[in-house]
């Protein structure tokens, strides 16, 4: 009997060990390791943040959920990963052995980088955890009640720019609801390059369809921004040129700003030498395998990409729901190949499938491959996307509460958006 941990219970680690419960049955032992006893379901954030969801209607408590489905689960958090020895160190002592690991810890949120940002003892919002969000929600009441200048972006080296866009549009789309978006100057303040860039060089016509949007609802941007240092109710802020030199300092007022960090992978993992990056996303070969430990593989945001494209200011490739499903059963079937001694075989699209929910609409796309130039490169807008999105949190919420397996994306999201169906990964 092998011994299967997977550290990290988000959307990569969920659905990993259910895959690989449905592919190995009884016959081995899978533990999944959290950093607290509930899943949250990261993309309905922007609807906490501005109360259209409460942090419980996207939260699963787990401990008794995976006993249910015969999972050991431990909640307590890995502190050091020892690959030499095959354990997880846990915050509070205890050590858990493995024959294999993957490694699904998502992103550490590198607040620290910029001096005054985040939510701990910084002076913006962050919407990347469901309880920041619902923390942010309590300064939007504020802002209502009180309205003046917001600005919504990212920082350098952020890797996932969707949500920016849709909590600067959900914001937007609640402001008008509650009669204040008139006294509501809104920013946009980017290191992509250009609008609708969202680390993928752009898909489609997303330049101009966020563009459009962004005019139409009378939001100002700056691209090519390095947020350089926040103080109370100030953002400073470098835009650069092409060739990343300094253009333009900027510094703008606000009263409310959501600004998403950069990514690292966290200090669990970090500084292993031969498994990690120098930022600490864990080095992985065609199968989702780490090249020296090869018994230890990775899904998800921790996973080392390189980006798309060079940009002025550093910015990442994302990694969404579709392409972390795809890593996630390239995973399985490579780990039930090795247990049984056989070499992987099977390799992960990366395709990217995104929707972005604006509150009242939306835009979908699909990059298929992620670098261009792409076999698919569509994006649409329209009303249907926002209700998309509200299937695709009902749908994963269920596959968690159930222990279901199937890609939401490829079963209705594609055929609702009428785009190619994409290349079989597997
Ligand atoms: C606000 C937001 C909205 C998004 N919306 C969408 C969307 O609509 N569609 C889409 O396709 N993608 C979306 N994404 C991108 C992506 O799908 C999500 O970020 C997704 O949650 C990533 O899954 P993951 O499993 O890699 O990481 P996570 O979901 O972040 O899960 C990682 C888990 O590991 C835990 N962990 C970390 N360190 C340790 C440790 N030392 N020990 C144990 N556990 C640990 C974390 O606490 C967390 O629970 C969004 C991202 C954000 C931030």
């Amino acid at each position: 009997m092998a011994t299967i941990a997977v550290m990290g219970a988000g959307i990569g680690g969920i659905s990993q060990v259910y895959e690989l419960k449905k592919e190995l049955g009884k016959d081995h032992d899978i533990v999944l390791v959290g950093d607290s006893d509930r899943f949250e379901f990261t993309p309905s954030n922007p609807w906490v943040a501005v109360g259209t969801r409460t942090e419980d209607q996207i939260v699963i408590d787990l401990p008794d959920l995976m006993k249910k489905y015969g999972i050991r689960f431990d909640g307590q958090g890995v502190k050091r990963l020892h690959p030499d020895h095959k354990t997880l160190e846990m915050n509070d002592g205890t050590v858990i052995a493995y024959d294999y690991l993957v490694i699904a810890t998502g992103p550490k949120l590198a607040f620290e980088e910029v001096e005054g940002l985040g939510p701990h003892g910084g002076y913006t919002k962050s919407i990347c955890k469901t309880g920041h969000a619902a923390d942010s929600y309590f300064e939007f009441e504020k802002l209502v009640a009180n309205p003046g200048p917001v600005v919504v972006g990212a920082a350098p080296f952020a890797s996932c720019f969707g949500p920016a866009y849709e909590y600067a549009l959900i914001l937007d789309t609640e402001l008008k609801k509650r009669k204040v978006r008139d006294k509501v100057p809104m920013y946009f303040v980017t290191p992509e390059p250009y609008i609708g860039h969202l680390g993928l060089d752009g898909v489609g016509d997303t330049k101009s369809l966020l563009e459009s949007e962004l005019r139409d609802r009378h939001i100002k941007w700056v691209t090519n921004a390095k947020i350089t240092n926040v103080e109370e109710g100030k953002i400073h802020f470098t835009e650069v040129d092409e060739d990343g030199n300094d253009k333009k300092q900027h510094e703008q007022e606000f009263v409310h700003a959501m600004i998403l960090p950069a990514f690292k992978g966290v200090d669990a993992v970090a500084g292993i030498e031969g498994l990690t990056n120098p930022r600490d996303f864990i080095l992985i070969d065609d199968y989702q395998r780490n090249p020296k430990y090869q018994n230890i593989y990775s899904v998800g945001v921790c996973v080392a990409i390189p980006p798309v494209s060079a940009t002025p200011v550093a910015t990442g490739a994302p990694k969404t729901g579709y392409m972390i499903e795809s890593m996630v059963t390239a995973t399985t079937h490579n780990i039930a190949a090795a247990i049984e001694g056989k070499e992987p075989s099977t390799q992960a699209t990366w395709n990217a499938v995104c929707l972005a929910d604006f509150g009242d609409g939306g835009v979908a796309f699909v990059a298929l491959p992620q670098i261009p130039p792409r076999n698919t490169n569509w994006a649409s807008k329209g009303k249907w996307v926002h209700v998309a999105k509200i299937a695709y949190e009902k749908y994963f919420l269920h596959k968690v509460r159930a222990a279901k397996t199937e890609p939401y994306y490829e079963k209705m999201v594609l055929k609702m958006a009428g785009a190619v169906r994409l290349k079989e990964s597997i």
